[in-house]
């Protein structure tokens, strides 16, 4: 039999560079009423559409936006894919979020269509519900008397960390394996969680969350003693949270295992490579068995395109069929365009956003507007705070003019270097100033001052 797979090797759909820009965004920041409150889940201003945005969360729960799609009109950097991941947690916890550029689906290897159900596919869920036998710890540090061991040394190195096991005899703390010192860290989980760690084949699942340290792990792995079997063993539900895309890639690739998420990837022959739409449909079947039995629950999340004007005809065509599907997530566009036309179709006239006219009457158009200047300073500041970033009150100033001026984009792509020449400078607790502000400045341009230094045309700089 081959070797089971640990669970934590189905990953998630957190395709985290890509909202990493968003990380002060933790919702729509709504009151019970449904009215924006100001500063609440990270947003600042833009109030009404958040306020749309809540209404169209409501449509989802209640069912009603099927064969419909949000479009989020607004200019650049006046937070649509913020609104869009906000409206994503608001769904729920864990719910998928899959955010693409319209460009991106045109790749020599895939067909647009093909790439544009990748993508559907890692915006739904699937929750699967497991009983499996466990360790149940908590996540602890050794105390200084047990750091005194002389399998210990002192500072925070892995030899410090352990799992406290409960068992009807006490509790009894264990060093960790170095495998699944590295699931802790694939889970993300701090000092005082609360893990199930695999009887048979060490994945780690975090089930409770502990506030009481804010940072996660960074340590190297160092000494170990694996976890005996024994007495502390307990029979627990895990729940397991993965994409169709997920399963697709695992069926594409069996690996063997036995638990559920393993076995739906064995459903086909092994030795497949390729998604094809007819394996699709096998895991749709499997899945609907799954959810009929009530082993798993569906979780529908968001697929938001941005720069919607980039898609074709064919794409569009796509997309309005793919609204139908009962199997499918909330889908939310954004464009910065106005009339323009339809890409590949200069025969047609033009349309508003570049989407065509059936498209456009099945959705539901949100627009988004410019900052004022203290939004904009209120913005910057938020995300200095979250990156961790030292700033002094003029050098903000000076960045948030430039947001002002410039673009929000551009204002908030300074605040890192800012910050690093702070560092290299020797300021106070590395504090920004307005002299690294503006040292940013020069050395990198925003994309109009770029445009100039070239000219026009294809020539190269004189
Ligand atoms: P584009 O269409 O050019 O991609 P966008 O409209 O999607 O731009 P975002 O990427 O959402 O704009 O916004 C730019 C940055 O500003 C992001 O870091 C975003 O999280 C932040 N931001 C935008 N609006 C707000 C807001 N109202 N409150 C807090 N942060 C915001």
């Amino acid at each position: 039999m081959a070797a089971p797979v640990p669970i934590s090797e189905v990953k998630g759909n957190t395709r985290e560079s890509r909202t990493a820009a968003h990380s002060h965004i933790k919702g729509l920041g709504l009151s019970n009423d449904g009215r924006a409150s100001s500063g609440a889940g990270g947003f600042i201003g833009q109030a009404a559409a958040r306020e749309a945005c809540g209404l169209v969360v409501d449509l989802v729960r209640a069912k009603k936006m099927s064969g419909r799609a949000v479009l989020l009109a607004g200019g650049p950097g006046t937070g649509k894919t913020a609104l869009a991941l906000a409206v994503s947690q608001e769904l729920g916890t864990k719910v998928p979020f899959c955010p693409i550029v319209g460009s991106e689906i045109y790749s020599a290897e895939i067909k647009k269509t093909e790439a544009l159900m990748e993508n559907f596919r890692r915006a739904i869920g699937l929750r699967v519900k497991e009983t499996k036998e466990v360790y149940e710890g908590e996540v602890t540090e050794l105390t200084p008397e047990e750091a005194e061991n002389p399998l210990g040394g002192y500072g925070r190195t892995i030899s410090h960390l352990l799992i406290s096991l409960k068992s009807a005899r006490g509790t009894k703390k264990l060093r960790l394996d170095p495998s699944i010192y590295e699931a802790i860290q694939k889970e993300r989980v701090r000092l005082g969680d609360v893990v199930y760690i695999e009887a048979n084949t060490g994945a780690v699942k975090r089930v409770g969350r502990s506030d009481a340290y804010a940072t996660e792990f960074d340590l190297e792995a160092e000494e170990y003693v694996p976890i005996p079997k024994g007495d502390v063993r307990k029979k627990k539900e895990i729940v397991q949270d993965v994409t169709l895309h997920d399963l697709d890639v695992a069926n594409a690739r069996p690996q063997g295992g036995q638990d559920i998420m393993s076995m739906m990837g064995q459903l086909m022959k092994p030795k497949k490579t390729e998604i094809t739409e007819k394996l699709r449909l096998e895991i749709n079947k499997v899945v609907n068995k799954y959810i009929d039995q009530g082993v798993a629950d569906l979780v529908p999340g968001v697929l938001f395109i941005d720069e919607v004007h980039m898609l074709d005809l064919e794409a569009f065509t796509f997309l309005n069929r793919a609204l139908e599907s009962p199997l499918s997530p909330l889908v939310i566009l954004a464009s910065n365009r106005g009339l323009t036309h339809i890409r590949g179709s200069s025969s047609l006239p033009p349309s508003a956003h570049g989407i065509p006219p059936d498209l456009l009457a099945r959705l539901l158009i949100i627009p988004t507007h410019p900052y004022a200047p203290p939004e904009i300073r209120s913005i910057i500041k938020t995300r200095a705070k979250t990156e961790g970033l030292n700033i002094s009150e003029p050098a903000l100033d000076k960045v948030s003019l430039l947001g002002e001026k410039v673009s929000l984009r551009y204002a908030l792509q300074l605040l890192a270097p800012a910050s690093v020449l702070a560092k290299v400078g020797g300021r106070e607790a590395g504090r920004i100033d307005v002299d690294d502000v503006t040292e940013c400045e020069e050395l990198f341009l925003d994309a109009k001052r770029s445009a100039q230094n070239l000219g026009t045309g294809d020539g190269y700089i004189a």
